[in-house]
């Protein structure tokens, strides 16, 4: 999927994921954050018929390959194209409070236990500064990696692959937690899918 990019659809209702992501966050987040970078985006890349077979991915895999005067609207777009679409796709209605066998299995081996991945990876993401994203990744190396970013920047950027992520900009649960992250960072365990995780993974071997 490449140039004119599209919204992607969220795949079940803005309220599905009540009461854990309130129904109107939902609306805003996809309807107008996602829709700002998919718009934000095809206006970059509209004068570079050249890059118009690429996709998200593979654009934020060579940003250093790309014109500098689109790189930093790349960077920032093209990584709020593709961040937000697979934050919709990693989450599901009443999602399921325990991953599947494999990557129970794949996280005990890398973190310890599935109970110290979650501490890892909210960690990570209640102490990014300011806004940003965590994630679980496949490094290069084939491990499963905690990190977080800043902004926009994919963790593809630095030859990653992403396989669970979560928005810690303000947007992403103001209206419902204000200040209050680690909240945001608790009810997000009841929305995973993680079903869709493992697929992502098993897409990486
Ligand atoms: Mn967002």
């Amino acid at each position: 999927m490449g140039y004119p990019f599209q919204l992607p659809e969220l795949g079940y209702a803005t309220d599905a994921l009540e009461p854990h992501i309130d129904s109107r966050t939902m609306e805003i987040h996809h309807g107008k954050h996602h829709q700002a970078y998919t718009n934000n985006l095809n206006a970059a890349l509209e004068h570079h018929p050249e890059l118009h077979g690429h996709s998200g991915e593979q654009l934020l895999g060579r940003l250093g390959e790309l014109p500098e005067g689109i790189r930093a609207a790349v960077r920032n777009n093209g990584g709020g194209f593709v961040n937000h679409k697979l934050f919709w796709e990693i989450m599901a209605p009443g999602g399921s409070n325990s991953p599947t066998e494999e990557m129970s299995d794949l996280l005990s081996d890398s973190f310890g236990s599935f109970d110290e991945f979650k501490k890892s990876f909210s960690g990570a993401a209640a102490t990014q500064f300011g806004s940003g994203w965590g994630w679980l990744v496949v490094d290069p190396d084939g491990k499963l990696q905690v990190m977080a970013t800043a902004n926009q920047d994919s963790p593809i950027s630095c030859n990653c692959v992403p396989i669970l992520g979560v928005d810690v900009w303000e947007h992403a649960y103001y209206l419902n937690y204000q200040n209050r992250r680690p909240d945001y960072l608790d009810a997000f365990w009841n929305v995973v899918n993680w079903s869709e995780v493992a697929e992502k993974y098993s897409q990486t071997r």
